[in-house]
């Protein structure tokens, strides 16, 4: 199954479909980050999609940059693309914070609404809760995220 076979009229589906499309064809902060200070491994082996995630955090617990590499399917892509957009730039509390959020969110429709603007762009992803498959494919990153954070040694897998 691919991105494209989500298949809705609403005009806004359309537009976060775009924005799905847009972010897996060109990722953004796609590549190694030589002077990371935490990184993570994850794997999806149900969809093959496969990721390193890099944050460079600073003495302060900033996130002052982010970059993943790896291959997967365009949801995996763009999960992860959307997420380097989106922790760029914040504490390590709230990036965790944004992690929970969108994970409780992929996974359950009725997830506490969350007052960060980031999850404006990142509700291009909640199109995925219909196709319960690709949940692990956009939450992949997310995982990640957390365990780069939380510097845990053991690849996240979603199996
Ligand atoms: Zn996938």
């Amino acid at each position: 199954m691919s991105v494209a076979s989500i298949n809705n009229s609403d005009e806004l589906k359309d537009l976060y479909r775009e924005l799905i499309l847009d972010h897996s064809r060109n990722p953004r902060h796609f590549g190694k980050l030589p002077e990371a200070t935490h990184s993570a491994d994850g794997i999806n082996p149900l969809c093959g999609d496969k990721l390193r995630l890099y944050l460079q955090l600073d003495p302060s617990d900033c996130i002052t940059d982010a970059r993943f590499e790896g291959s997967g399917c365009a949801i995996s892509v763009a999960s992860a693309s959307l997420l380097t957009d989106a922790v760029i730039g914040k504490s390590r509390t709230a990036a965790l914070e944004l992690a929970n959020t969108v994970n409780a969110r992929l996974s359950d429709s009725t997830a506490a609404q969350h007052a960060d603007p980031d999850l404006e762009k990142l509700r291009a992803l909640d199109g995925v809760r219909e196709f319960p498959a690709r949940v692990k494919c956009a939450t992949l990153a997310w995982h990640a995220l957390n365990s780069a954070i939380n510097q845990q040694s053991t690849p996240v897998s979603t199996e």
